[in-house]
């Protein structure tokens, strides 16, 4: 017997028929005879429809309030997914985060784990029950106040009530058949992958493949929880997460041990570039500047500075930062302006990133040629560049994104003939 812990996106449970299909799954394996505990996000939309609905009351809510908003979402499937289970014969109890032991630190809508202690969780497991919990929250052990841990963190939940029950496995159930080498949104002809390696996944969440959430992946490598991708709208195999480059578990006989150069292409359309004009070129004001950033609790990604114009003594400096933390950064560095001293400040939310990762990169030394010219060929101008050992990466204007995605992943020969099939979600 085995314990295995099950979490189902939005786009699984976004309708009454969905937390049906969702609760026959979940019983189909207890009654197979494995442990069951099941990690639920939000109805459909239900997030943003939340946070939308806040913005029309304040534009400045109290983040204690937005979070005590925002895990209600969670709450309403947990406790429909209950009684789904119990309509169908099985024996269900839904705990909230808090109620399963999530505890975090005090940080509103972006609270990290501090601890995570089930005893609930696991006291109806031993009863026999499938337990319920509901994602993407936690309570803070300082304030006892509810917390969210950002946008996707059911998939961290999942992965942390696994470790801390010393699961089997956690089965990620979405809206597509698992990790494919590009958004089958943006690439209908993307490939699955059968295996990725928790690196390359890494790459790939942080690069904006929000199929998983970044903390879930760096989580279940820490902790060597094996993930399952897969879809709740089929039976088929999805894809395996392998903890460690050291693990061949999941290999198969005959496979080759080499991996191919490139995992896939990822994209991101949630961040926002800021460039600082007119920078006096003296040592210091990097850091000055990015100290600022830093105070205002924004996470920069991308960073140029641009070589000083002859004789002016002044550079710019350009950074990309997710646009939700975007109006934080901006507010702060005006504030430092006459300090720093530097003339202005520009800023655009119609950028794009693009992201090609692959371990195999770091023995290829043709790769970079391959991107640019396939880049090129697609007309498309390059704004921003930085790179990782597994990664290039690259700004383009946000219209052009989904060209340069196709065209990248065509030209390292990712595409197959099949379409990837997108079973639900609205991609929002
Ligand atoms: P859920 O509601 O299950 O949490 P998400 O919307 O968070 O689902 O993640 C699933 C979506 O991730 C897919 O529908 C797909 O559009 C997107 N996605 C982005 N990159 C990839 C990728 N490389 N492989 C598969 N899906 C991807
Ligand atoms: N419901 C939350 C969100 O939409 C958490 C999650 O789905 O993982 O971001
Ligand atoms: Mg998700």
């Amino acid at each position: 017997m085995s314990l295995i812990v099950q979490k189902f996106g939005g786009s699984s449970v976004s309708n009454a028929e969905g937390i049906n299909r969702v609760a026959t799954r979940v019983l189909e394996t207890k009654r197979a005879g494995d442990d069951v505990v099941v990690v639920v996000s939000a109805m459909g939309d239900t997030t943003d429809d939340l946070l939308d609905l806040a913005s029309q009351v304040t534009p400045e809510a109290p983040a204690r309030e937005m979070d005590m908003l925002l895990s209600s979402g969670e709450r309403i499937s947990m406790a429909l997914l209950a009684m789904a289970i119990d309509a169908q014969g099985g024996t269900a109890v839904s705990f909230t985060g808090s109620q399963a032991g999530m505890i975090t630190d005090a940080l509103h809508g972006r609270a990290r784990i501090v601890e995570v202690s089930p005893s609930r969780v696991r006291r109806a497991i031993d009863r026999g029950m499938i337990a319920i919990v509901a994602g993407f929250q936690g309570m803070s052990k300082d304030s006892n106040n509810i917390t969210t841990m950002g946008r996707g963190g059911s998939d961290t939940t999942a992965v942390a009530l696994a470790a801390a029950l010393n699961a089997d496995v956690c089965e990620i159930y979405t809206d597509v058949d698992g990790i494919y080498s590009a958004d089958p949104r943006v690439v209908p002809s993307a490939h699955k992958l059968d295996r990725v390696s928790s690196e390359e996944m890494l790459e790939l969440a942080a690069s904006g493949a929000k199929i998983l959430h970044l903390r879930c992946v760096e989580y279940a490598r820490r902790f060597g929880v094996p993930l399952h991708v897969r879809s709740s709208f089929s039976h088929h195999e999805g894809t395996w997460i392998i903890p460690s480059p050291d693990d061949k578990i999941h290999l198969q006989e005959g496979e080759p041990l080499e991996q191919p150069i490139v995992a896939g292409v990822a994209h991101d359309l949630s961040e926002a570039k800021v460039t600082v004009v007119g920078v006096p070129d003296i040592p210091g004001k990097a850091a000055e500047i990015f100290g600022v950033i830093a105070g205002a609790n924004a996470n920069i990604d991308m960073i140029v500075q641009n070589v000083s114009t002859a004789g002016s003594g002044q550079t710019d400096i350009s950074f990309t930062v997710p646009i939700v933390e975007g109006k934080d950064a901006l507010a702060a560095l005006r504030a430092a302006q006459g300090s720093i001293g530097f003339a202005d400040i520009e800023y655009d939310e119609q950028i794009g990133k693009l992201s090609l990762v692959g371990a195999g990169m770091r023995s290829n030394p043709g790769v970079s040629h391959t991107f640019f010219e396939a880049l090129h060929q697609a007309g498309i101008n390059v704004d921003m560049i930085s790179t990782s050992e597994i990664r290039i990466s690259i700004v383009t204007h946000a219209d052009r994104l989904a060209t340069a995605v196709e065209a990248v992943h065509k030209a390292f020969g990712l595409d197959t003939e099949e379409q990837a099939t997108v079973y639900g979600g609205t991609g929002r």
